[in-house]
């Protein structure tokens, strides 16, 4: 049975091929910063809308977010769609393909949604860069009710498992006293040398850190003019661990850091979370394997080499959804040598070798749902009436 529900979903896929790759590239063409994705997400729920899916938008109170419903089912199917790109480098990060493989998935998914029991939703989540727009749809109550959620991210080659760091996004500030710096710089309190201070720092507690944790940031404020003592500097920092437990005690060391440099200057240090913490992913084991498998049967290769399948190791606001819900967050190859956050990438998130992985991502996430709900509903419900 299942075979022939799995070749009526991609011939539904085939029939809406057109509308995903127009509105992967549409997405691609105008691209929009966290919170801001008025016109994405208007756009991507947008097509659900026209596929006879209910919409909510906004929702929860966030402009940007929305959530797609379909059918009544008692087994409910979450496709997340993300929208947002990066600041100076647009769809560097392939969104673009995340809201058409979901929107994909879900439209297909929705043809014999009936007939099995199953639910799909879509659920569109502003700010994955750095804005954790999961976290805040999460804490208002979405995804409770799913039985499972699922996405696939654009990246160079394909890995089922996900291994996102959890991660703590900051906002950096010293507050120093501006003064003239030939003048009277005994006056002055300098707020960029706290910044050198805290990096310098930074750069030699990392002989001390675990294998793996990850540190970085810019500074985005240095000062205002050579011959004035800069009276405030700003910069963004994220710490990143294996695991959130992880992160809070490498967090507690990095703030050390940066007090050193108001420590040594006399400057205000302020630091400001940019969003909630992002945790690690928990994979639902069972349902990655489902979907290798699939995305295997549609031609995908993951036969790769093993460095460039551990190397992308982001962060993602899923693995706090995946905390709740069963959830798989696969990496789909859009090929070629860029790696996601490069110029390059967001060039590879379009054309010919993107098209293929986002008809092959919908397909294998919409396959998947199929497979789990069919799996597991039996467990979780009781037998429906014939
Ligand atoms: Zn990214
Ligand atoms: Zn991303």
């Amino acid at each position: 049975m299942s075979d022939e529900l799995k070749r009526r979903i991609e011939s539904r896929r085939a029939t809406i091929d057109g509308e995903l790759v127009a509105l992967s590239n549409r997405l691609h063409d105008d691209p929009e910063l966290g919170w801001q994705e008025h016109r994405s997400s208007a756009a991507v729920a947008g097509v659900l809308a026209a596929h006879g899916f209910a919409i909510e938008q906004p929702y929860l109170g966030l402009e940007t977010a929305f959530r797609a419903t379909f059918g009544s089912g008692p087994f409910v199917v979450g496709f997340l769609a993300e929208y947002d790109a990066l600041p100076g480098l647009g769809h560097a990060c392939g969104h673009n393909l995340i809201s058409a493989m979901s929107v994909g998935g879900a439209i297909a998914l929705a043809e014999i949604a009936g007939e099995t029991g199953i639910s799909v939703e879509v659920i569109g989540t502003p700010a994955e860069e750095g804005g954790g727009g999961k976290i805040e749809l999460l804490e208002r109550g979405a995804f409770q009710n799913l039985d499972f959620a699922l996405m696939a991210h654009p990246a160079p080659v394909d890995v089922a498992e996900a291994r996102p760091f959890a991660v703590a996004h900051w906002h950096v500030r010293y507050d120093g006293k501006a003064a003239h710096a030939a003048a009277y710089p005994e006056r002055g309190i300098n707020a960029n040398d706290a910044f050198l201070i805290a990096q310098l720092s930074l750069s030699l507690l990392r002989q001390q850190l675990p294998a793996g944790v990850r540190v970085h940031g810019v500074q985005t404020r240095g000062g205002e003019a050579p011959n004035a003592i800069p009276e405030r500097t700003e910069g963004r920092w994220y710490v990143r661990a294996e695991t959130m437990e992880q992160l809070l005690d490498l967090e507690a060391r990095v703030l050390k850091c940066f007090d050193a440099g108001a420590l040594a200057t006399g400057a205000t240090l302020t630091v400001t979370p940019e969003s909630k913490h992002y945790a690690e992913m928990r994979t639902d084991l069972e349902a990655q394997e489902l979907y290798r498998d699939n995305a295997i049967r549609l031609g995908r290769d993951f036969d790769v080499d093993p460095v460039a399948a551990t190397m992308n190791r982001a962060s993602t606001d899923m693995g706090n959804v995946s905390q709740i819900v069963p959830a798989i967050h696969p990496y789909i190859g859009v090929g070629g040598d860029a790696s996601n956050h490069q110029p390059e990438f967001a060039e590879a998130c379009v054309g010919r070798a993107a098209e293929q992985a986002l008809r092959d991502g919908a397909t294998a996430l919409a396959w998947t749902a199929l497979d789990v709900a069919l799996r597991r509903m039996d467990a979780t419900f009781p037998p429906r009436a014939e």
